[in-house]
């Protein structure tokens, strides 16, 4: 917890000012502040301060981030990418404690404190991926906030013993419960989610489901989550991702109502490949909705950077957002909405949050978005942790 004065900084854009922190969080937004006794101060140098970054929905523990390129051959079905991961993980030798720490720190550097992280859980690695997250959530407290998502990724009904290993990742110290494509991969959408949640319920945590089930068969999912959140009483503390089935169904509209009602959030990568949820009509209906990158460089996946703003740039790419206004909205799904969606505290940069900011050469938020400045400097809990993708001590 610690004291900084920024000097001449533009939050959000804004004119020029001082940002005074105290004990780790915002004390006073200000020009031409006086410097307390003993107070680290840093120069702004008149460049743009952000809110630190939000990761919705990433999976920290597979990644193969600096193992060296891997040769993608796996065949074009989600189970072929399923079943290969498995295989290859182990030929690989994937340490899921080194491997979750390294991406961690690389999100850091580029300015991301705060991660939603799924962990697979399945009967050949047990809970093994989701411990090694936990012990890194525990280890980084203080300078990063993780949530661990104890995350069937090979189903759970298909697979005997996973409901068992799930409920001891919880007991292990999950934060949340995963669960996934609960007719494409189960075969029993009604079973699947009955499982889950009576998971969440037993344990009184989130959900968050990876529903990538098109048109009505994830239409019917969708309405199997709203009426189990409705009926536990778990508004806002359910995610839906990616929810592919939200940018090709005739009824979307009524979905996205049902959802808002029922207080469920919506992660989204944006991939330039499959129909998404839209951001507007998610938040025109009340729904939180908010970027991930889902798997980066991992069995999975060739694509995804650990960078928040690459983030943002895909997904108003995606929405064809141009327009200032509508730049702004791709800033907010990995940053205040993802806070939001994800039950992040004390997030922003007002008087009181945590001072968790991005200081970087762009003059708007939106010119951060589309240009991705590489120099930043990250500064976590009032403390200076990264320069220039550097991380200091
Ligand atoms: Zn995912």
């Amino acid at each position: 917890m610690m004291n900084l004065l920024i000097r001449n900084c533009r939050p959000m854009g804004g004119a020029a000012t001082d940002i005074l922190v105290e004990g780790g969080r915002i004390a006073v937004i200000a020009p031409g502040l006086a410097a307390p006794d003993g107070v680290a101060v840093e120069d702004g140098g008149g460049r743009l301060a952000l809110p630190a970054f939000v990761e919705g929905h990433t999976h920290l523990d597979k990644s193969l981030w600096g193992m060296g390129w891997w040769k993608n051959e796996v065949g074009p079905r989600l189970i072929d990418r399923i079943d290969g991961e498995r295989a290859e993980r182990k030929k690989l030798g994937l340490d899921p404690a080194r491997q979750s720490d390294r991406l961690a720190k690389e999100f850091l550097k580029r300015g991301t404190t705060r991660i939603r992280s799924f962990a697979d859980v399945d009967t050949e690695i047990g809970t093994a991926h989701n411990d090694a997250l936990v012990a890194l959530r525990d280890r980084l407290r203080g300078t990063m906030d993780i949530q661990v998502v104890a995350f069937p990724q090979s189903g759970v009904l298909v697979r005997p013993g996973t409901a068992e290993l799930l409920e001891q990742a919880l007991r292990n110290g999950a934060d949340i419960i995963g669960g996934l494509d609960p007719s494409g991969i189960d075969r029993d959408p009604k079973g699947h989610c009955d499982l889950i949640f009576a998971l969440a319920a037993k344990h009184g945590v989130p959900v968050d489901i990876h529903l990538h089930e098109p048109g009505e068969l994830g239409a019917f999912a969708m309405e199997l989550i709203i009426e189990r959140t409705l009926a536990l009483g778990m508004q806002g503390k359910v995610v839906v991702s990616h929810a592919f089935c939200l940018g090709d169904v005739a009824r979307a509209d009524a979905l996205y109502a049902a959802l808002g009602e029922a207080g469920i959030g919506l992660a989204t990568t944006a991939p330039p490949s499959r129909p998404v949820p839209s951001v507007k009509k998610a938040r025109a209906a009340g729904v939180s909705i908010f970027g991930g990158n889902d798997g980066i460089r991992d069995t999975w996946t060739p694509y995804n950077m650990p960078d928040m703003l690459q983030r943002a740039m895909l997904i108003g790419l995606k929405n064809e957002f141009r327009r200032d206004d509508e730049v702004e909205l791709a800033f907010a799904t990995v940053s205040d909405w993802a806070a939001e969606g994800c039950g992040f505290a004390d997030y922003g940069l007002g008087v009181g949050a945590r001072a968790d900011i991005v200081l970087l050469e762009a003059e708007t938020v939106q010119e951060a978005v589309v240009a991705t400045p590489p120099q930043r400097v990250v500064v976590s809990h009032g403390r200076v942790v990264a320069r220039d993708g550097v991380l200091l001590a």
